[in-house]
């Protein structure tokens, strides 16, 4: 018998609200009925305010991020194209690697984990590249691997600054609806997002926003595509009906989760992830740990790596709290496997929420034989929250 409702704290997939599940709980629908667009047109309208753009096109497909990854680079480069990128921690390792495989040349700069994207170097390869050779530049904003939050603003000013012309893309995967993503302010060209972070879904859509230059750039590119491309993919924008069979449940969550952010509002979602996130901080440091994030400036809001103890297993931190606890923390990826676990703050969360994944999280250190105060990291954050809570928007 297990009583209650277990605890998802992992980055992605998040916890789905009531209500985006009620909107999924319908009947199958006709997806060539007369009435499907009034679906399917405005949901394009609204993600065009969750990504901030008013230029650019909406793209959705039936997939994950990793689909969208590819839909942006396979629909407007060019097999041998020089790419700028950079590789902090698993998606943007992750990325690069697609890059390669797809035929590109990519420019890849190494970077401590724990660190994002290096700007200065972008700028200082982008003034190089005198007989611009660079195609394309590409970000991870939010490094969900190790919490790591990039400038892209930052990346933007390099490229105006040099005066260089290569294409912007991000991907947002975990900052879009949960960071603050302006895409028309900062000139992005692609930025790619799923479904199942902020937007609070399954997984199940890939989602890309596309600047006008970013489809003059598809007209002359030649990578093969075809269920990932724009020009089949295009429809469903213009006349609310999909080349193929869409996820139509996901569709109507969709509808309902932009609803919810929408009454909520974006800034005030935004400025929930930072009040949810710098709780979840606080408490980390009182235990006396640190982030995998390396310095303040990188501190994400959606998910923070937490650097265990030299002498416990991060693995061992995971086990305890899923077979113990009924909660899940995200694991160490890759290179940070057993020295991180990570909790997803993003989505559909409220502090004393955030504050049970610390309490549990506090439970499996202390198990997996980490020297913290019981109590100390719960108590930080409620001291911040209670401090906060006359600030905010009641959350009700
Ligand atoms: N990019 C980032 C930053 C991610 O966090 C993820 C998944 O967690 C992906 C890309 C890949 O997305 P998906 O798993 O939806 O294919």
């Amino acid at each position: 018998m297990r009583n209650g409702t277990s605890h998802l704290f992992v980055p992605g997939p998040t916890n789905i609200p009531d209500a985006v599940r009620r909107a999924m709980n319908v009947p199958m629908q006709d997806m060539r009925a007369p009435d499907f667009p009034d679906l399917v047109l405005p949901l394009f309208a609204d993600l065009k305010g969750v990504f901030r753009t008013d230029n650019g096109s909406i793209f959705l497909f039936p997939g994950s991020g990793t689909g969208a990854w590819e839909a942006a680079i396979s629909n407007t480069l060019n097999r041998g194209d020089r790419v700028l990128m950079s590789r902090f921690g698993q998606f943007s390792h992750l990325w690069a690697d697609m890059a390669g495989r797809l035929g590109l040349d990519v420019e890849c700069l190494d970077v401590e984990w724990g660190e994002g994207v290096p700007v200065e170097e972008y700028r200082r390869r982008l003034d190089a590249d005198k007989n611009r050779r660079i195609k394309a530049v590409f970000v991870t904003h939010n490094e969900t691997a190790t919490g790591v939050t990039s400038d892209v603003a930052a990346v933007r000013a390099a490229l105006d600054d040099t005066g260089h012309k290569a294409l912007l893309f991000v991907d947002g995967v975990s900052s879009i609806a949960s960071i603050e993503f302006r895409m028309d302010d900062w000139g992005v060209d692609l930025a790619v997002t799923g479904s199942q972070k902020g937007l609070m879904l399954p997984a199940g859509l890939g989602i890309l926003a596309v600047s006008p230059k970013a489809l003059e750039a598809h007209a002359s590119s030649t990578i093969e595509r075809c269920y990932f491309s724009f020009e089949d993919m295009k429809a469903p924008s213009e006349t609310g009906y999909f080349p193929y069979t869409p996820p139509t449940q996901l569709l109507l969550g969709l509808r309902a989760s932009l609803d919810l952010i929408f009454a909520e509002g974006l800034d005030a979602v935004i400025a929930r992830h930072h009040r949810l996130a710098e709780g979840v901080r606080r408490g980390v440091h009182a235990w006396g740990l640190n982030l995998c994030a390396t310095e303040k400036k990188w501190w994400s809001d959606t998910v923070s790596a937490i650097v265990v103890p030299e002498d416990v297993d991060a693995r061992q931190v995971i086990a305890n709290g899923y077979s113990k606890y009924r909660t899940s923390f995200g694991a160490g990826l890759s290179k940070v496997a057993g020295r991180v676990f990570r909790i997803g703050h993003l989505g559909d969360l409220n502090e004393v929420m955030c504050l049970s994944a610390l309490a549990a999280a506090e439970m499996s250190l202390r198990d997996a034989g980490a020297k913290i105060e019981a109590g100390s990291g719960v108590a930080a954050a409620q001291e911040w929250y209670r401090s906060q809570i006359g600030l905010a928007a009641p959350n009700l």
